[in-house]
């Protein structure tokens, strides 16, 4: 006869949002039963690239950048390339520059994480995936299957965090958050090698993908992870594969052909779906709270949401521990401060970047743009304030704003 499991919290997802989730439950001194279908480590399609503001988050859970980056590339150079191949380059070119974000194959990154909350969760199924869930007032009931031998086991909760990413089998079960093709990317990844990457990355805005972009993303001094980001509409319209577009851009674009040249695809490309930030619909229902991917918190122009896995998921325990500590039901009432806490810290910044998407939308802005950013300061430092940072609402009328789109060096 197995064991009984009962917890304070289930969290179903051990990726960056689920494992830390679970940690930060335990931090609060809750107990915490981790689910995942798969067994760590496990691979994970992304462009690997980990922002500095991530890191920092880490810390409050007591990671040391050493930690993280046993096997990984330290960035300080950011290069955008518009469709006419205009650069604009970012960060210091010399090579002892402090580092400003990393590259770490997801393999390694989300392993590091998992484990710790592996070692200080009260429950870890690996290798189960949730089939179901029923609300029976005071407890969520789950059951997961063991995905070798199909037995199931029964998991009682006082709240689900949901972490199952962009695919997120929670949120289907309730209903939460309708996919829409308006508000998603593909994504491809493909790891090249052979050649000497330095500590720069790269974006290239070609008229082929726009609004999305190809990037390279130097993972060690010998190889890098190359992907594509593609709007799903686009792709329709265009009437050819992302796979298509992809190799055509790594065919023809000359800045691209010569980063690469010398260098040798590592294994098969790979695909997945990115779930942006502005997908309309509530991140939380009774008894559930949606982090991460599964609660769609992608940045809508750059493609990034390890950052938003991490920091949804430590709100996510803030709430659970309040909850726990007030002897309070998760109902969709008393979950409410979660769902005012994103609309009021992340999605206004996710907005701001939407509406860059949509200007990058069109070829000939892009091309302007580009060649206005490679030339003139202003213009590029309101890029990189804008892109991939969550802004607060109003910022645009703010002067303080413009004042360091002016000055920034
Ligand atoms: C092509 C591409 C490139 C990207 N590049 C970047 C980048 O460079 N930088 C960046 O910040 N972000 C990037 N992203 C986004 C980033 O990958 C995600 O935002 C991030 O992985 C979200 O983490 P998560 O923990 O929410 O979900 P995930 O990392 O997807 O973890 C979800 C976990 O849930 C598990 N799971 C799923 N279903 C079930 C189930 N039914 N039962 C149990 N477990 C389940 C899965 O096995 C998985 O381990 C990219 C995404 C794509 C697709």
């Amino acid at each position: 006869m197995q064991e009984k499991i009962k917890v304070d919290v289930a969290v179903i997802g051990a990726g960056p949002a689920g494992s830390t989730a679970a940690l930060s439950c335990h931090k609060n001194g809750l107990s915490v039963a981790l689910v995942d279908k798969a067994t760590f480590p496990r691979d994970k399609v992304c462009g690997d690239g980990i922002p500095l503001k991530t890191f920092k988050l880490l810390e409050e859970l007591g990671f040391k950048e050493d930690d993280l980056f046993k096997n990984g590339y330290k960035i300080n150079r950011l290069k955008v390339y518009g469709p006419q191949n205009h650069v604009t380059v970012y960060g210091s070119l010399q090579a002892d520059a402090s580092t400003k974000s990393g590259c770490i194959p997801r393999t390694e990154f989300d392993y590091a994480i998992y484990r710790r909350a592996e070692s200080v969760s009260d429950y870890v199924l690996s290798g189960h995936k949730l089939v179901s869930i029923q609300n029976s007032g005071d407890f969520q009931v789950l059951e997961v299957e063991n995905r070798e031998n199909g037995r199931i086991r029964r998991i009682e909760a006082r709240l689900i965090i949901a972490a199952d990413g962009a695919n997120s089998y929670t949120a289907r079960l309730l209903k939460l958050l309708k996919r829409d093709q308006a508000h998603h990317f593909d994504g491809l990844r493909w790891y090249f090698k052979g050649k000497k990457f330095d500590s720069s990355v790269h974006l290239f805005y070609d008229s082929r993908t726009l609004p999305g972009y190809v990037w390279v993303f130097p993972v060690a001094p010998d190889m890098a992870n190359v992907g594509i980001m593609l709007n799903k509409k686009h792709k329709k319209s265009s009437g050819r594969t992302i796979r298509d577009i992809f190799l055509e851009v790594i065919e023809h674009n000359p800045e691209l052909k010569k980063l690469l040249a010398g260098a040798q695809p590592v294994n098969e490309m790979k695909g997945a779906p990115l779930p942006l930030g502005t997908l309309p619909g509530s991140r939380i229902t009774d008894g559930t709270i949606l982090v991460g991917d599964a609660a769609a918190f992608i940045n809508p122009v750059t493609g990034g949401g390890i950052y938003f896995a991490i920091l949804s998921a430590m709100k996510a325990a803030e709430m659970a521990t309040r909850l726990v500590r007030e002897n309070k039901l998760p109902t969709k009432e008393n979950l409410e401060p979660y769902e005012l806490w994103w609309q009021r810290k992340i999605l206004p910044g996710f907005f701001y970047s939407d509406w860059l998407k949509r200007k990058f939308d069109s070829d000939k802005f892009s091309g302007r743009f580009f060649r206005w950013s490679s030339r003139f300061k202003p213009v590029a430092n309101f890029f990189i304030m804008v892109y991939g940072r969550p802004l607060p609402k109003g910022v645009f009328k703010n002067p303080l704003f413009w004042l360091r789109v002016i000055l920034m060096r």
